[in-house]
């Protein structure tokens, strides 16, 4: 390349990249749209993808729905209706989202219909963006709630595409994600189907031990020991609690380490290392436990406004944060008479 004019992208360009920061891969808009509907308040969210969510992704929800004027606007650029300004972000967001950049992004690059009818009463919309723009808004038939339906992902940004995996990869990563929330958000019926046929289904019952048995089958979830956080050491977080498996229940990754902090669904490495380091000798080396793990803090104290993608939170006593996890994970391990009682601890 020798010319070194700079020239300002056209408005087309600009947007395809700065939606393909949000968007890297189907599992990141199936990340986005199940937010949706959790913030949403619905009770009952599907996720059914096709092709490992490159020829399709469909995420329906019960939850309060939009009415016409709000539709419109959902499809914006930097349109929320969860935060209002900074202070609200300083303040600790109790939504997943406030960015207000999903669906316009995921409406940049792919043919995106939302059909959504408001709770509160009124008529049923649908509206269609392909590659960016609004190309129908009509009077629909639906139930109260909202279904988006994002087909051919990428099918105007064909350098993203070719980065694409196979399907089977691309699902593991929708399955890893949509598992998460079901996780997370017990109290929601989560589905999953890929290729018409259905992976997991939750009850929405509230019952964790039983969503672990919908997510990861009965052996593990009669694996499941409670971790209930009582007398954990003073430190950044209020509690601590949730679900660990017997050592002889483990895996070669470490996929199954869960870990929530505040409900939202984030790689927390040092509750990680500290779930591990709780087994001691248990567990042979590079062998994980299953771990359901609920984090609490002040949420002014945890930074969520990082990169759309980046799952990692960070605390700002780290080590603080190990020892009250560790200790929780051990009570719960030691009541079991699973771990011997190490030396006392400083
Ligand atoms: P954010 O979630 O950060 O607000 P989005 O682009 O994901 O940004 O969504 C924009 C707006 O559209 C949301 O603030 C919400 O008002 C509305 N919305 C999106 N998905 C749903 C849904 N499933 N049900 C009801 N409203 C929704
Ligand atoms: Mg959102």
């Amino acid at each position: 390349m020798t010319a070194s004019e700079i020239r300002e992208l056209d408005p087309q360009t600009v947007e395809r990249i700065a939606a393909g920061e949000v968007v890297e891969r189907p599992a990141s808009a199936v990340k986005e749209l199940i937010e949706n509907s959790i913030d949403a308040d619905a009770s009952r969210v599907t996720v059914a993808v096709e092709n490992g969510g490159i020829d399709g992704i469909r995420v329906r929800d019960d939850g309060v729905g939009m009415a016409r004027g709000e539709l419109e606007r959902a499809v914006d650029e930097h349109t929320t209706s969860k935060i209002a300004d900074i202070d609200d972000l300083e303040s600790g967001v109790a939504t997943l989202g406030f960015r207000g950049e999903a669906l316009h992004a995921i409406g940049a690059v792919s043919r995106l219909t939302i059909t959504t009818r408001p709770r509160a009463g009124g008529e049923a919309t649908e509206l269609t963006v392909a590659g960016g723009n609004v190309t129908d808004v009509r009077p629909a038939g639906h139930p109260s709630g909202t279904t988006v339906e994002v087909d051919d992902l990428f099918y105007n940004v064909p350098a993203r595409q070719k980065y694409l995996k196979q399907p089977s990869t691309e699902f593991d990563h929708v399955n890893t994600v949509t598992t998460s929330y079901a996780l997370a958000n017990p109290d929601v019926a989560v589905t999953l189907e890929h290729d018409d046929r259905e992976t997991f289904a939750t009850t929405g019952s509230g019952d964790l031990q039983e969503t672990v048995m919908a997510v990861y089958g009965r052996e593990v979830a009669q694996a499941m020991r409670t971790v209930s956080g009582e007398d954990i050491p003073d430190g950044p977080l209020d509690s601590v609690r949730g679900l660990v498996s017997h050592p002889e229940t483990n895996r070669a990754s470490r996929e199954y380490l869960s870990t929530f902090v505040n409900g939202r669904y984030v790689t927390a490495s040092v509750a990680r290392e500290a779930v591990v380091d709780a087994y001691d000798t248990q567990l042979a080396p590079d062998r994980y436990p299953f771990a359901v793990l609920f984090l609490e803090v002040d949420p002014a104290t945890v930074d969520v406004n990082v990169h759309p993608r980046k799952m990692e939170v960070r605390f700002a006593d780290e080590a603080a944060v190990k020892k009250q996890v560790e200790h929780a994970v051990e009570q719960a391990l030691l009541e079991e008479g699973l771990v011997r009682t190490s030396a006392p601890r400083g």
